[in-house]
């Protein structure tokens, strides 16, 4: 194995997790979100993957719709935020991609572009609290009607809304937003879809015909001191790359910039050649966890561009080239994560270009 940081992604584990959200969002249908390259996995080989699994892809925007159809992919594709000009509903139509109408100005767009090829599939996004894109409740009914009254738009009209908080299971903005959502709908038929990961896991009540998972799907979790694999997922990534040295350093010294760690005794420090210029967390405290073997060891001093630093006290048999795993099986991701102030979502996201991917 090279000495180059490694992300390997598990095709099994990504399969599997689909077929769990299916199990769990039932009667619900599932929209695999691979936006953001799928969580930095990859868009075209998480794609590929579930091919044959997944019945509708979510996406951010439209270049990633673009790249589906280009792969191949006939599923359904939402794009969750777009279009985001005139221009794209003509190219959505085109791909056969389905547009989330959130605000004003796309109402605009779409008399103007005035669809006609086929009908344009729409979902309509209301605000239920968390205040990003969406239309306020109260406009729901005359933007549903203007929707209608557009020859070009399919007849089903989607109805979407996205939760702030729905990790916390036991909070009460969820609810509140449930609420708001099912009275600004009530009189409305066509498919809704209120859910993401979290709510799969913890709102039942918001199931609606569709939910939307990302997280999950890559056996992420948000969930407070909760692994995806508490709630039966598998990690879909292996973050490794290798130990390349290992150097006695004496009772006082400080390691690496700034000294922020100080050795209590003489003692083994290994170096593995991965930092921040890879997608690990700068953040990352002192005493973040990584796997060597089945061994955990902490992480010592600051994590920099190339290379981490590690008290070998715990694994005394280590030695050079031994495989340092960062994350994966064994090794939530949310571990680091917490560690580091973030989430995991955020740590997938960052892999950097000389990351290599390999697939099993
Ligand atoms: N729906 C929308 C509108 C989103 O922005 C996201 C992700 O942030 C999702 C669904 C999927 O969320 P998750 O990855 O937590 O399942």
């Amino acid at each position: 194995m090279s000495r180059t940081t490694v992300a390997t992604i598990h095709l099994g584990a990504l399969r599997h997790n689909l077929a769990r959200l299916k199990q769990l969002a039932a009667p619900a249908r599932v929209m695999a979100v691979v936006k953001a390259d799928a969580y930095g996995h990859g868009l075209e080989r998480v794609a590929r993957a579930l091919d044959g699994e997944a019945e509708a892809f979510a996406v951010a925007a439209l270049g990633d719709g673009l790249r589906l159809r280009a792969a191949g992919h006939r599923q359904r594709i939402v794009v969750l935020s777009g279009p985001d000009n005139a221009h794209d509903i003509a190219e959505m139509q085109r791909l056969q991609l389905e547009a989330t109408i959130h605000h004003e100005a796309q109402l605009q767009w779409l008399v103007q572009a005035a669809p006609t090829r086929g009908r344009l599939r729409v979902w309509l996004k209301i605000d239920s609290g968390m205040h990003r894109l969406g239309f306020a409740p109260e406009r729901v009914a005359a933007v549903h009607a203007q929707l209608q009254a557009m020859a070009g738009i399919d007849p089903e009209i989607g109805l979407l809304t996205h939760f702030s908080d729905s990790e916390v299971f036991d909070g009460e903005q969820t609810p509140a937003q449930i609420a708001r959502f099912t009275e600004a709908t009530g009189l409305f038929v066509g498919p809704r879809s209120l859910s993401n990961s979290a709510a799969v896991l913890g709102w039942p009540a918001a199931r609606g015909d569709w939910v939307r998972s990302g997280g999950l799907l890559y056996g992420l979790s948000v969930v407070d001191g909760r692994s995806g694999a508490d709630f039966g997922f598998r990690p879909a990534m292996t973050l490794s790359t290798q130990l390349i040295a290992i150097n006695r350093i004496g009772k006082g010294e400080r390691i690496g910039y700034n000294g922020t760690w100080t050795c209590p005794e003489d003692m083994p420090v290994g170096v593995a050649a991965v930092g921040y210029g890879d997608g690990y967390p700068r953040s990352a405290a002192a005493g973040t966890p990584v796997l060597i073997g089945e061994q955990r060891v902490p992480l010592i001093g600051r994590v920099s561009m190339d290379l981490i630093t590690l008290d070998l006290r715990t694994a005394p048999a280590a030695k050079i080239g031994d495989r340092v795993v960062l994350w994966g099986a064994g090794l939530p991701v949310e571990t680091i994560a917490a560690q580091a102030g973030t989430i995991s979502y955020d740590l997938t996201c960052g892999m950097t270009r000389r990351v290599l991917f390999v697939e099993d």
